[in-house]
């Protein structure tokens, strides 16, 4: 019976043995020293929107060093790789490029000191805030691990490094530029974004509308100048806008059902000069979230009633009421494909473990890689979050000390080695999975 037994567990662990796994959890590895080289030096050198030069040449060159064809300044700095690998489907594959004008206070060793001149003439510090820059390297690992298992899968491989999400002009701009007439139209789209929320070593998956349209809206305000101690000769615009402010908080609270989605925020209030002096104009700058068209037309709606209201109630003539100025575009809300988030899901499941594997709850936060699916052509797309918060933070903030930082935060920071070893399965496996379908 003993003897038995040890001739068949050397053969139940013959049986249990995936050597495609094994030998690409393995290479994977091998791959971790040179990607995380290239996540410093991305990282280090930051480049913010529309001024992408620098990175779009370092990842069309990551391409190329692998055998794509690689157009470069396609729709501002946009990227399209493409590699041909028989007959089969042509899919997407998008990663953004751009950072933010905010300064590093990560303190890490690798922070970014980068400076950059704003197309205003400002001079900002410069930060992958948002992790494009584990986006960019996840991206490229990916690429190569194609081509490592090019004889797993047959088709055409769409690689897209785009320029501008922040501004959430990119994805607009390439397309415009004719991506989809250009080069073969894609029968899938897919991305990851990093999470600032969910631990490195896993990911989240979310089905339907995972984030929200998007927009901005300028509101000028205008009044009547006056010296600060004369305030009656005045039509204090700093006081309209103040009461503006404090109306528009109540369209979510109050005109909204309570079962639909939506912020308004104010993230820029900025008029006056000086103590003593009441200016004749404030100007406000707004972020809007919404899901639902009709939400998004009565916030319209509403904004533009409080906005002439307040400024009639404060005797302004219907000539100096606020000017709204809404946006022609936005950033339409993303919609994860059902089928495709199934066979992510699946295949995250086998190859990180079930465990791994989270649901991700819709968020208001938006990204233009909605565009992709939302042309006429009407591409199954579908985005994935990968878990980056590294562990030491993450028992932190478990145990209560410590709230995690979001993206567009100073202080956030992405563990470099495990998010890169997730996303590179991961985005790997996948489109492995869909090519052979
Ligand atoms: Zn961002
Ligand atoms: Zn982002």
């Amino acid at each position: 019976m003993i003897r038995y037994i040890i001739y068949i567990i050397p053969l139940l662990l013959i049986f249990s043995f995936n050597p495609i796994n094994n030998k690409f959890e393995n290479y994977v590895e091998t791959e971790i020293p040179y990607l995380k080289e290239l996540y410093i030096d991305i990282h280090k050198n930051p480049e913010i929107s529309l001024m992408e030069k620098e990175t779009s040449i370092k990842l069309a060159n990551e391409l190329r060093k692998v055998g794509f064809d690689v157009e470069e300044n396609f729709g501002g700095y946009g990227i399209v790789g493409i590699l041909k690998n028989g007959e089969g489907p042509t899919i997407l594959y998008r990663t953004d490029m751009d950072a933010l004008p905010m300064e590093e206070k990560t303190g890490l060793p690798y922070a970014s000191k980068v400076k950059t001149k704003t197309f205003d003439g400002n001079e900002v510090g410069t930060m992958h805030s948002c992790g494009h820059d584990m986006h960019m390297t996840v991206w490229t690992g990916t690429a190569r691990a194609m081509v490592e298992r090019k004889n797993e899968w047959s088709g055409t491989m769409m690689m897209i490094g785009q320029p501008a999400e922040e501004i959430g002009a990119g994805a607009a701009m390439m397309l415009k530029a004719g991506l989809y007439e250009e080069f073969p139209i894609p029968d899938y789209g897919i991305a990851l974004h990093a999470s600032p929320t969910i631990p490195s070593g896993k990911v989240g998956f979310g089905k339907g509308y995972i984030m929200a349209n998007t927009e901005s809206v300028d509101i000028k305000i205008f009044g009547q100048g006056s010296h600060g101690a004369a305030p009656h000769m005045s039509i204090d615009p700093i006081v309209t806008a103040s009461m503006i402010v404090m109306e528009l908080q109540t369209i979510v609270s109050r005109n909204l059902n309570p079962l639909d989605d939506a912020v308004i925020t104010v993230g820029s209030i900025k008029g006056g000069t000086k103590h003593n002096i009441i200016p004749d104009e404030v100007n406000l700058q707004l972020t809007i979230r919404t899901y639902k068209d009709e939400v998004r037309n009565l916030i319209h709606k509403r904004i533009k009633e409080i906005c002439n209201g307040v400024a009639a109630s404060m005797g302004l003539d219907e000539s100096r009421w606020p000017k709204i100025i809404m946006p022609e575009q936005y950033t339409p809300a993303n919609y994860n494909d059902e089928l495709l988030i199934d066979i992510m899901t699946n295949v995250s499941n086998s190859i990180i473990g079930e465990e791994n594997v989270v649901t991700a709850e819709p968020q208001m936060v938006g990204e233009d890689f909605a565009r992709y699916g939302s042309t006429k052509e009407n591409i199954p797309t579908a985005m994935y979050w990968l878990g980056t918060v590294p562990k030491e933070r993450m028992d932190k903030y478990n145990s209560g000390e410590y709230a995690l930082p979001a993206l567009h935060s100073p202080f956030y920071y992405p563990d470099i080695e495990n998010s890169i070893r997730t996303g590179v399965k991961v985005s790997t496996e996948s489109l492995i999975k869909l090519f052979n379908m």
